[in-house]
């Protein structure tokens, strides 16, 4: 029982312009695949229309039964609380804690009235801390999200996408501001906690290296379609 299904998504930006052309899809619960393909090709457009981050224009998302694409705020904010998103630009609260920052998962969405007044369960923060700790981030916990460097931020970033307690975590171009060394430390935080917590992940990434080192399954973007759907193994070098 897939856990996500895409059928026919189109995204038309203006006339003339479109991120996504039909694209069809199905996640297996647990799945780590990456999505690849050459800037422009509609990857980051097929993610956020996932979460509705960015209204699909055509198509339905089936979500964990649930309709994506027609859900209305109440239904879509329960949707956004079970898929976690990791963004390129790592999207901090940069004023607030390393640890707030996490607990603003934990919530399943931004925003609401117990973040806004800081007031979080003792054992949602230990969690959150017991988080940051397996990330190596033990000795981050207070800073302002500010001071850390950028391969810091973004496994702040893996850390509030894994303390919403996701079915699904949806990493678009997570490392594409980083350098290897700390691409490696976060692409390893998303791979093996999502492992472990049996978490399906769809990670968008332009360094096919990276795709083979970590997915099961490659999913090849072009001109808003998928152009390849299958094991690393089968994967060949025109895409
Ligand atoms: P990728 O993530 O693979 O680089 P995108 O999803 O960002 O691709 O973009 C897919 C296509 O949609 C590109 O042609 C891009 O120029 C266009 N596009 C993306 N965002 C917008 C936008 N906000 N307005 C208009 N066109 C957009
Ligand atoms: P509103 O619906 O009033 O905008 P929300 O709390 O639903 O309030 O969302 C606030 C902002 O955060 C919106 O831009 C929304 O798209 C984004 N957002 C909400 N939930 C998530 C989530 N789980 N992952 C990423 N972004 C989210």
């Amino acid at each position: 029982e897939p856990i996500l299904t895409i059928q026919g998504l189109k995204k038309q930006y203006s006339a003339g312009t479109w991120g996504l052309n039909g694209i069809e899809l199905t996640v297996q619960p647990g799945e780590f695949i990456a999505v690849i393909g050459p800037s422009g090709a509609g990857k980051s457009t097929l993610l956020r229309c996932m979460n509705r981050l960015i209204e699909p224009t055509e198509g339905s998302v089936t979500f964990l039964g649930e309709d994506v694409v027609h859900a209305n705020k109440r239904q879509l904010r329960s949707i956004r609380a079970r898929m976690g998103m990791i963004f390129q630009h790592y999207n901090l609260v940069y004023r607030s804690s390393v640890l707030e920052n996490v607990l603003h998962g934990r919530l399943g969405y931004i925003g609401s009235l117990a973040g806004m007044l800081g007031r979080y369960p003792e054992a949602d923060k230990e969690e959150a801390i017991a988080l940051l700790q397996k990330v190596g981030l033990e000795n981050e916990v207070y800073k302002r999200a500010d001071e850390l460097s950028g391969g810091q931020k973004q496994r702040v970033g893996v850390c509030r996408a894994l303390a919403q307690k996701p079915s699904l975590i949806l990493a678009d171009e997570p490392i594409a501001s980083l350098d290897p060394k700390s691409s490696k430390t976060v692409m390893d935080a998303i791979h093996t906690n999502c492992r472990e917590q049996e978490i399906a992940c769809l990670v968008n990434l332009h360094q096919v290296d990276y795709a083979k080192a970590y997915a099961t399954r490659i999913v090849g973007i072009k001109a808003g379609r998928v152009v390849f759907d299958g094991p690393v193994e089968q994967l060949t070098s025109d895409i």
